[in-house]
This record gives C-alpha cells, sequence and structure tokens, in this order.
C-alpha cells in the first residue's frame, strides 16, 4: 500500500512538473455538430476535420450528429458546456429554442466555436447564430440581415445597398490574401498563399458585429458589379466567446471531392483559427509546407508531413 501510495506520489509529481505523460489532459476538448446538408458529404468532411484536429495532438473531437431532414430536430440537445469548443459543419434545420438559448449561453461565456463553409448558409432564422457567424448566405438573406461586407483600398467596407446574399460559380484554385497579419491565427503567414480547387462563395451579408477580416480572395460574382475582394477568413467576438469562420472546405460527395480540405492552407488555418477560438492564443509553429505565392500544397493523408516543422 504505501508503495503504491509512493508511485501514485511520483505519478503526479510527474504530471505537474514534464509535459509529455500528461499532455492528453490538456488537449482542447472539441465537439464537431454535423448531420444535415443539402449540397455537401458532411459524413466525409466531418471526419477530415477530426483528423485534421486530433492529428496536431492538440484536439480531441467528438461528432454529434443531429436529427435528419424530417427527424425531430429538438432531440438535438447535447451539452456544449463538456467542450472548450464546438465546430459547426452543419447546413440544416435550424435548432430548437432551447438549444440555441444552451448555446448562446456557451458562447458568451466563453466557448469557442469554427463555422466551416455552408454553416453560414442555414439557420437564418435564428438572430444569435447570425450573430455569431456575422456574414451569412443564401436562405433570403438580403439588406434586411445587414451589409455586404468586402476589402477595398486596405480597409473593410460595409456596404448596405439593398441585394441579394450569396454565390458561388464553378469550383477553382484562388489566391488567399492576408488582410490581418497582427492577428494571432495570421500571424507569420505569408501575405499571399495559393489555396486548392475550392467553392468560393462571394456577396454574403449580416449583422458584421465585432467582426475582424483575415482574409480574402478576389472572386467575381455573376452580375454588373464585378469583382471584390470577398472576405473568406473571419472572426467574431460574441460575449466572452470567440468566433472563427472559414469560408473554405466544399466536400463534394466521395472521398475523391474533399480535395479542398486536402489543401495545407484550409488545414493550418482551421488549426490555428480552433487554438484561438479555444483559448485565445495561437502556439503553432507556421509550418514549412504552407502554401506560397504560386505554390499549392496538399496534405491529402490530413496530417502535417514529418518535415513541416524542421528549422
Ligand atoms: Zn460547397
Amino acid at each position: 500500500m504505501k508503495r503504491l501510495k509512493l508511485y501514485l506520489l511520483i505519478l503526479l509529481a510527474t504530471c505537474l512538473y514534464t509535459t509529455s505523460p500528461c499532455k492528453a489532459q490538456q488537449k482542447i476538448k472539441t465537439m464537431i455538430v454535423t448531420g444535415q446538408d443539402g449540397s455537401h458529404w458532411w459524413q466525409g468532411g466531418s471526419e477530415a476535420i477530426k483528423m485534421i484536429l486530433e492529428n496536431s495532438n492538440l484536439f480531441t473531437v467528438d461528432i454529434h450528429i443531429t436529427p435528419d431532414w424530417n427527424e425531430d430536430i429538438s432531440q438535438f440537445n447535447p451539452d456544449f458546456d463538456l467542450y472548450d469548443l464546438v465546430v459547426i459543419n452543419y447546413g440544416g434545420t435550424t435548432w430548437a429554442k432551447p438549444t440555441q438559448q444552451k448555446f448562446e449561453d456557451f458562447v458568451s461565456q466563453g466557448g469557442g466555436v469554427v463555422v466551416i463553409h455552408s454553416s453560414v448558409v442555414g439557420m437564418d432564422d435564428w438572430k444569435g447564430y447570425n450573430e455569431m457567424i456575422g456574414l451569412g448566405a443564401w436562405n433570403g438573406r438580403n439588406e434586411k440581415d445587414g451589409p455586404y461586407v468586402y476589402w477595398k483600398d486596405g480597409q473593410a467596407v460595409y456596404d448596405y445597398s439593398p441585394g441579394w446574399a450569396g454565390y458561388h460559380g464553378l469550383q477553382h484554385p484562388s489566391t488567399i490574401i492576408n488582410r490581418s497579419p497582427g492577428h494571432p491565427i495570421t500571424n507569420g503567414l505569408p501575405t499571399e498563399w495559393e489555396h486548392f480547387k475550392d467553392e468560393i462563395y462571394a456577396r454574403l451579408r449580416g449583422p458584421a458585429r465585432n467582426l475582424e477580416i483575415l482574409a480574402t480572395t478576389y472572386e467575381d460574382a455573376g452580375d454588373e458589379r464585378g469583382g471584390r475582394h470577398e472576405p473568406v477568413l473571419w472572426t467574431v467576438k460574441y460575449g466572452k466567446g470567440n468566433v472563427f469562420v472559414s469560408l473554405l472546405g466544399h466536400a463534394g460527395n466521395d472521398p475523391e471531392l474533399r480535395y479542398a480540405m486536402e489543401c495545407t492552407g484550409f488545414q493550418v488555418t482551421l488549426l490555428r483559427g480552433a487554438e484561438w477560438a479555444a483559448t485565445g492564443q495561437v502556439t503553432q509553429q507556421v509550418p514549412t509546407d504552407f502554401p506560397r505565392k504560386g505554390i499549392i500544397t496538399l496534405r491529402k493523408e490530413f496530417k502535417a508531413p514529418s518535415h513541416a516543422f524542421d528549422e
């Protein structure tokens, strides 16, 4: 018995004074919410996000699947407070009021949120969610929902002119421009980098309060107003909570159509945004395989290559 006590004491001391044996306890506890999306392979996309996060050794991830379309959405009522971070990869039915309230409380009290791609489309009739995502698209959004936001002449433009919200053309590679090199998420990333073939959303609008644009890409939205530098990565402060939105990461209908998520830029900005949303800081080095101007790089295994953190 005495020996066991001594062993436990040594173990405790080891946990307190070294990082490696107990690191699992310090990982960011993450919930992915998914389960409905009319236009995306939410199963495969969510599995990719889980792999990206867990392969970094910074996160532990549970996937929570909502009821399907036409099932009772009120059955989706998880305990958000068990987690540090909620990743939303969901383009479906608006959650029931009690779940909405619990989620608003979770975020306003400091819970972290990451919003992926088509998660800015649904739940348009939930005011609190629109405030969290800052900008949304389609589903009848227009000037009643808030301004368009885009980048021009070195600053964000808030454009209150009337009009529809949400457009995407054919998928294509894009040049991403870092608009906030001082923010922890984008600090140290190149001024410009290439993003692999993806579906780029344009002409978003929404409440856009406490919003900071981190990165944009130039996209034509198919009308007489021409192209704009559209936000693709941004943050929103909601109460004490941090929200990171990535419009990147379209997932098609089979494993060959997850290429946008295979892009190193998508994965690294997701990892940095997720850590920041959960903790307010980013401890990750910029990896050597991060894309650059004119250079696309992929991580098909959804993890950093062994040389990624070589000096
Ligand atoms: Zn898409």
